[in-house]
């Protein structure tokens, strides 16, 4: 309650703290100069008041070239900073509220912390820390920018409530703190970009959490679900009140992003999944289960046994955007289809047994993952069909790099992109056309001999893959992964059909590709009673040759099944004059 009311004033006072804001900043403080390379805290949550206390210790570590004499601790807009110790001795540090929405208010809350002496260069300190607050449905950060109230709460759903907790780390929830320059979702990518600067700067970090929920109105303890299966969980129960407990280790963060969710659900634990269910999605979670069972053996093949269980928790509103982090899977179950349920497990069953810290590889091969389902189940056209609709999205984005500046090759590469069309749709591509190019037993082989410690350059996974094949492969990767040459555009110059003395047709294909990326297309012989399918490698601004000999008098041609994204697919048909010869 009381709580409440230093809220209201709090955002009462509004204007007065603008004036604040503008006075700190005067200090030209560089909030990205520490990261967090340690997590200690122990989290109570109380679902009747939407509330989250939260006591513990940071080590911060100075990235920055410079000693650093402030430290920028930031929170949800929501919480509330209570105090920062140093060694056992109070800090001073200032509150502030600081616009950005890289959490779903569309706001932090700042603690400008005076430290005792300045931290070197790779420097640490370890701060202990404390504050409270709630944590409601809020999707400020979206209904600002004009999203449909409706649509923003699909996405924002966080929040803290008896009937159903769900909050999830940085980049939606703040609920941990974290340091981050200003993130404006009217502003393109920058919400990623420094989504994915935090990440990076986290990915070596440890998180360890004591999570306690307590409830005093006599229900039943509810379930409590982390994203990392080494958590243990425990439950007290005395009179009236009830204890959830759940104490994890993130060792280390990686791409984590740590996430809790608090409902009561029933279970449905098979060998590769278990799935947390609402009471009235029961058949929904049977349903999924025997998908994830289904495609198991699949996922088992191409990127070995699971390094943990995979996880599936149920969200209530069927409306409500799935989320993914590790090999935890927030989606509602409501929203079950049996004939597509093989998609989102594929997928996330490569989670569970798959792990790098790049997001080209984590993510690219859970997608290439779903399109090696549907094409074992319904063949390789819908496969091809299934990847196109990731198509129009990459066709877009990749639309303004007819001429790519030298810096957004880099910047937009594979290796280093935060844009989740290049890493999930272009990347999911790169794996197809490997896959194609080096054949599935090579890809296999070098996808189990990756380790994720000992991914330390940007050429490892290239690596890999060529000490499985004869193929040289570095210009594949310097036109897709190291660099963003945008896509291959192909088009058929000529096709010469000559009749040999046996009856059948020898033809000569020359096949230009003006786009800046080279790749591995393959060509289709159409021909009275048939078809034939080749592959030609055609450098970028380049030219190909390929002779065929076909059974029949060849009718027409076409360049790209599709397998291989191009900015222009409609030009990719030739059709062949009849010779008679
Ligand atoms: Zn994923």
């Amino acid at each position: 309650m009381k709580f409440f009311r230093m809220w209201s004033a709090y955002k009462s006072l509004g204007f007065l703290c603008v004036l604040c804001a503008s006075v700190v900043n005067g200090f030209a403080v560089d909030r990205e100069a520490f990261s967090f390379t340690n997590y200690d805290l122990n989290i109570r949550v109380e679902p009747e008041q939407h509330r989250l206390g939260v006591r513990g210790k940071v080590t911060l570590r100075n990235d920055s070239p410079t000693p650093q004499k402030i430290a920028v601790l930031q929170i949800s807009s929501s919480l509330d900073w209570r105090s920062v110790k140093a060694g056992e001795k109070a800090v001073q540090f200032v509150t502030q509220p600081y616009a950005s929405d890289i959490d779903h208010t569309g706001a932090l809350s700042e603690a400008i912390v005076t430290l005792p002496q300045p931290v070197e260069p790779k420097g640490t300190i370890e701060l202990e820390i404390a504050y409270e607050g709630v944590i409601l449905l809020d999707a400020t950060r979206l209904t600002r920018i004009d999203t449909p109230v409706e649509a923003a709460n699909n996405t924002d759903w966080d929040q803290i409530s008896t009937a159903f907790t769900a909050v999830r780390g940085a980049g939606y929830v703040a609920w941990y703190p974290i340091a981050t320059e200003v993130a404006n979702l009217s502003e393109g990518n920058s919400l990623f970009e420094v989504v994915g600067r935090w990440k990076a700067r986290e990915f070596a970090s440890k998180m360890h959490l004591h999570i306690s929920v307590s409830r005093d109105d006599g229900e039943a303890p509810q379930a409590l679900v982390m994203n990392q299966a080494s958590c243990q969980m425990f439950y007290e129960a005395t009179g009236p009140s009830s204890v959830s407990n759940a104490d994890c280790a993130y060792q280390p963060l990686g791409l984590t992003v740590p996430t809790f969710v608090i409902g009561t659900y029933g279970t449905v634990d098979r060998p590769s999944v278990q799935i947390h269910n609402l009471a009235t999605h029961a058949a929904s979670a049977e349903v999924y289960a025997d998908a994830a069972e289904k495609v198991a053996p699949l996922i088992g093949e191409w990127f070995g046994t699971p390094r943990e269980k995979a996880q599936t928790a149920d969200l209530p509103d069927a409306q409500s955007a799935t989320f993914e982090s590790g090999a935890l899977l927030l989606m509602p179950l409501a929203s079950v289809d049996s004939k597509l349920a093989g998609l989102p497990a594929a997928h996330q069953l490569t989670h569970a047994s798959f792990l790098s810290f790049r997001p080209w590889i984590e993510e690219g091969l859970a997608h290439f993952a779903q399109a090696l389902y549907l094409e074992r189940e319904k063949g390789r056209a819908t496969a091809i069909e299934y990847m196109g609709l990731h198509r129009f999205a990459l066709g877009e984005i990749e639309e303004t790099s007819t001429v790519p500046r030298s810096e957004d090759e880099v910047n937009r590469s594979l290796v280093n992109t935060t844009s989740e069309e290049l890493y999930r749709s272009k990347a999911m591509y790169v794996w197809w056309m490997l896959r194609d190019m080096v054949g599935e037993a090579a890809l296999k082989k070098a996808i189990a001999a990756y380790r994720p410690e000992q991914d330390k350059e940007p050429s490892y996974m290239q690596r890999l893959i060529a000490a499985e094949t004869k193929r040289d492969l570095e210009w594949f990767f310097d036109d897709w992964v190291y660099r963003d040459r945008g896509l291959p555009e192909f088009k058929v110059e000529s096709a010469f059909p000559r009749k040999t003395m046996t009856d059948s047709f020898m033809l000569t294909i020359t096949v230009s590709n003006l786009g800046s990326a080279g790749a591995e297309v393959p060509i289709i012989i159409k021909y009275a009673g048939g078809e034939v399918m080749r592959r030609l490698e055609v450098q970028a601004k380049n030219k190909g040759v390929i002779r065929v000999e076909v059974p029949a008098e060849p009718r027409e041609i076409v360049v790209n099944d599709g397998s291989v994204p191009e900015k222009d697919m409609t030009n990719n048909t030739f059709k062949i004059e009849a010779t008679d010869k």
